[in-house]
């Protein structure tokens, strides 16, 4: 009888990448659905990744995660995108097609069914999103493809926030736009869904909060972050003081990777398998 003991290989390329939990959580996830699948967590120095994506067609890996700093640069590697990775202009995950590499966003999906999970939807409601960075493209194009009436984008740097307005108002059909985060931001009273979407509060400054009025989150909205480490931010510990309702990062983490997990195995991700993996990972 003849065996089979190769593995089918799907990973990670970025630098830095050591303290990147995304392996521990699709490893148990192929474990609990009995697929001889492998994640490879690799370090991908910046000016090695074209030589990296060459590996993939040679070593015939079913697909790559993207992380720091390649999300962007892996575009001109890529035979195609998806409507949304090439609206955002960033991928963080592909999928190699017969030696086709064709790549995706997972990152606003995610973030999407950790919304829908809690039963929120975007559709014709006005979202405030914090950041302009690659999670704030992702997301706020990913609410204006499910419909969003209007998204405000609050940046510290100028050009970086109008670029993510000009883009948003050219390629989906939601209206947005920009202020200027030069004091404390007051978020506007008809926001629906207050998204943190910049780095303040990833572990390890636990301590630090975004500088916005938090007197004006109102208990109608719905407050998002993207950290995941801490997962109860002191940004949403605010939110939860106010009365809102509240959506850690951990949902957007978990259901990108669950995506993926789909997306390369054709298979049903097992969400809480995923989810508890993740949560023993970060002792919770
Ligand atoms: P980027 O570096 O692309 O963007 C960071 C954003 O944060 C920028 O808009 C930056 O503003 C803003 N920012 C940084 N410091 C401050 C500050 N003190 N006050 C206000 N704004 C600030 O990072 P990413 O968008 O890729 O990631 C952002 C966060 O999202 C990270 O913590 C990451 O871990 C998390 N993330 C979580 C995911 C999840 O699944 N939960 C998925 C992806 C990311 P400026 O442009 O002015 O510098």
């Amino acid at each position: 009888m003849s065996k089979n003991y190769r593995s089918e290989l799907v990973g990670a390329f970025g630098d830095p990448i050591d303290e990147n939990p995304t392996g521990v959580m699709e490893e148990a996830a192929f474990a609990a659905k009995g697929l001889d699948f492998r994640y490879l967590t690799i370090n991908v120095k910046q000016g090695s990744l074209k030589a990296a994506m060459e590996g993939i067609r040679a070593m015939n890996f079913r697909g790559i995660n993207l992380t720091i700093p390649h999300k962007v640069e892996v575009l001109q590697y890529l035979d195609e995108l998806s409507e949304a990775a090439e609206i955002i202009g960033a991928v963080n995950m592909v999928v190699n097609r017969n030696g086709r590499l064709w790549g995706e966003n997972t990152d606003g999906k995610g973030y999407l069914t950790s919304l829908k999970n809690a039963g929120i939807s975007p559709a014709g409601k006005n979202i405030t999103i914090l950041g302009a960075g690659g999670a704030a493209r992702a997301i706020s194009v990913e609410c204006a493809l499910a419909g969003a009436k209007k998204i405000t984008i609050a940046n510290i740097e100028k050009e970086q926030g109008e670029v993510l307005v000009e883009l948003l108002r050219k390629r989906t059909s939601a209206e947005a736009e920009f202020v200027m985060w030069d004091e404390p931001v007051e978020i506007p009273a008809d926001t629906y869904i207050l998204s943190n979407a910049t780095s303040v509060g990833l572990f390890p400054n636990v301590d630090q909060k975004p500088d916005i009025n938090y007197d004006s989150i109102l208990s109608s909205m719905v407050v998002t972050d993207v950290i995941f480490n801490d997962p109860n931010s002191l940004f949403l510990q605010e939110a939860v003081k106010r009365g809102a309702k509240t959506i850690n990062g951990l949902g957007m983490l978990v259901n990108q990777g669950a995506l993926n997990f789909t997306l390369w195995t054709g298979v049903e991700a097992p969400i809480n398998v995923m989810t508890d993996m993740l949560k023993k990972e970060f002792g919770l």
